[in-house]
């Protein structure tokens, strides 16, 4: 175990001044809140020898209205975003999300760029940008590339990022009602998550996205929740169906399984969880595009 600091310390001032920073060095690692890195360097799982500081760069900070959609830079708090009104009218299950953040200090000083690089199955927010259809923007050498949450988070301790890329923004499109749920443990860290997303017209589903974390080592889609959705009313018997869909969504081998809750119970959390997600979505407002 080492508690060293790495060598070099930068407080970088831009985005280009990152980029450059990053570009061919593989031993850099850029800090924004700490919340996830810093316990990493002190157990001595990450051994960067160069730490670039973005926290001062404003742009990559805020939420506004932007093209159909809400953008929100990667520096933007958990809690800031929970408490935006934006958030709330147009990304409702964003809001909830990160307003479920379990520790005070977490809340106030983890970013949401941060949380989508680590995608952790107990953190809230990636559940929540994939079911609300998010795109993941990142600046690296060869310029800016826009990521579909679907690609972001490819397998277990796996984001789409390179390591010479800067998460810079998120985008979250506009249309739908949606809601977020979780468990919590002993901890403050959700179990298991569910979000999702609903296009309704009147009382039909037009089409639904449905995403769990907690319950393989990455958020997923869940595909036969949505077909049960799509196309029918939104009404207690469907969303009892769709939440047993749910069960044949999950590979029961593949279930994260570890001291907190094994595989079995994690199941039965994403059926009944799954359901409470969308009574959430449901009865949340709706939201012109
Ligand atoms: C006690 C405790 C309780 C917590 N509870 C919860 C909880 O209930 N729910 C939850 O979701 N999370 C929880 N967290 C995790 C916390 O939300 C995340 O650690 C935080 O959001 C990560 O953001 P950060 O700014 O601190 O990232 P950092 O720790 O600074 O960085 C994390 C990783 O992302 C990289 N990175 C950061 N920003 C960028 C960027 N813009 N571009 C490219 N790479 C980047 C870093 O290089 C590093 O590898 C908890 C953390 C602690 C310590």
């Amino acid at each position: 175990m080492s508690n060293q600091l790495p060598v070099e310390y930068v407080e970088a001032e831009s985005v280009d001044a990152v980029l450059e920073l990053l570009a061919g060095d593989s031993e850099t690692r850029i800090v924004a809140g700490g919340y996830s890195l810093v316990p990493r360097l002190k157990d001595g799982i990450e051994t960067p020898d160069r730490l670039v500081d973005i926290s001062g760069i404003d742009a990559l900070r805020g939420i506004s209205r932007q093209d159909g959609g809400t953008r929100i830079g990667a520096l933007t708090t958990h809690d800031r975003i929970a408490a935006s009104a934006t958030v709330r009218d147009h990304a409702r299950a964003l809001a909830e999300a990160t307003d479920s953040v379990g520790d005070y200090q977490a809340k106030h000083q983890g970013t949401i760029g941060g949380n989508l690089v680590v995608a952790d199955p107990k953190y809230d927010a990636p559940a929540a940008v994939l079911a609300l259809g998010g795109t993941i923007v990142v600046r690296g050498p060869n310029g800016r590339r826009r990521i579909d949450a679907e690609e972001w988070f490819c397998g277990p301790d796996e984001t789409a990022i390179e390591p010479d890329e800067l998460l810079t923004e998120i985008a979250i499109p506009d249309g739908a009602r949606s809601g977020y749920i979780r468990t919590s443990e002993y901890s403050g860290y959700a179990i298991v998550s569910v979000a999702a997303r609903l296009e309704t017209d009147g009382g039909l589903v037009e089409s639904a996205r449905v995403a769990v974390n907690g319950a393989k080592p990455y958020p997923i889609r869940l595909p036969r929740v949505e077909e049960t959705l799509a196309g029918g009313t939104l009404d207690d018997e469907r969303r009892a169906r769709a939440a047993d869909a749910a069960l044949r969504d999950v590979d029961p081998g593949t279930l994260v399984a570890n001291e907190v809750a094994d595989g079995r119970h994690r199941l039965g959390l994403v059926r009944s969880y799954c359901q409470q997600a969308l009574e959430r979505a449901s009865v949340s407002p709706a939201v012109d595009s």
